[in-house]
């Protein structure tokens, strides 16, 4: 049984290295190469919560990437530090189609899931129905509080704001039951199996994170729906995460959904761009 098609829903073009700091256009060849590679023919790429020398701003992937058809921009929202988004060029860039969601950093930045000021923010992605991405669980900063991105909090907004979809990052490791409750109980609420590791799985760990997906997969009842695939690539190496996907004993609608249709559904990507992507159609970006 083989996925169709494959969209990695959370890819990153950061630089964690920074003792050897590359130029964006060389992280974007990275991933594409990476793509191919693996076979991903569609990338969700999601921009941080702040912007410096190794987090490019969203208007530097924009400058990149502009209308790739491989690719998907989520705006990360910088809230609480310097250079905030401004809310005002976060909702021209959505109207315009360039940004397709917005990608919430509770804990790292100094806020939590249910803070009252992100109201604003939720109007907006309510009126151009785009969904909202939430870091939920461990947080890999000391400095993060943990406590502002537990996945239940994921049920506070999603109960306040019914028509806004909301996407609960890497399942809220590790509160992996309380992430499911949220996911069964919340028809607006989605999640994707990213970053669930760092690097490679080694084999142990990958078990465990098999059968707490497992477990999760048996509670929720109909996973297809809300769970989507993607990786937190660079973090996570795509290759261990695909075979990860290949041990959730799926069934073949419900690894179509996870592998692709969720995801297109969601960031409404058009399924002739997949098949283009399959006949390797596109060109490589523009450096
Ligand atoms: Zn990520």
């Amino acid at each position: 049984m083989n996925h169709k098609y494959l969209i990695d829903a959370h890819v990153h073009l950061n630089n964690y290295h920074e003792s050897e700091r590359m130029p964006i256009a060389d992280h974007a060849r990275e991933l594409f190469a990476k793509m191919d590679e693996i076979g991903v023919d569609h990338a969700v790429v999601i921009t941080s919560y702040k912007a410096d020398l190794d987090r490019p701003s969203v208007e530097e992937l924009l400058n990149l990437l502009t209308e790739h058809p491989r690719i998907t921009l989520v705006e990360g929202l910088r809230w609480r530090g310097e250079a905030r988004t401004d809310l005002f060029h976060l909702e021209e860039r959505i109207r315009d189609g360039l940004v397709k969601g917005i990608k919430l950093y509770p804990g790292y930045d100094n806020y939590a899931i249910n803070d009252a000021s992100l109201e604003s923010v939720f109007r907006i992605a309510a009126k151009y129905g785009v969904p909202v991405m939430i870091h939920t669980g461990d947080t890999y900063s000391k400095t993060a509080k943990v406590r502002m991105a537990h996945p239940l909090l994921v049920d506070d907004v999603a109960v306040d704001y019914p028509d806004v979809k909301f996407v609960m990052c890497h399942l809220g490791n590790p509160w992996f039951q309380d992430a499911a409750e949220v996911l069964y109980k919340n028809d607006n609420v989605f999640a994707d199996i990213s970053g669930l590791t760092l690097g490679e799985f080694t084999y142990e760990f990958e078990r465990y994170v098999a059968m707490r997906l497992k477990e999760m997969i048996t509670y929720m009842g109909n996973p297809g729906k809300q769970l989507m695939y993607g990786t937190d690539w660079p973090l996570v190496r795509m290759k261990p995460y695909l075979k990860l996907l290949g041990e959730l004993n799926f069934d073949e609608e419900q690894l179509q959904n996870v592998a692709w249709r969720t995801a297109s559904k969601l960031f409404r990507i058009d399924e002739q761009l997949l098949i283009d992507s399959r006949a390797r159609k596109p060109a490589a970006p523009a450096s």
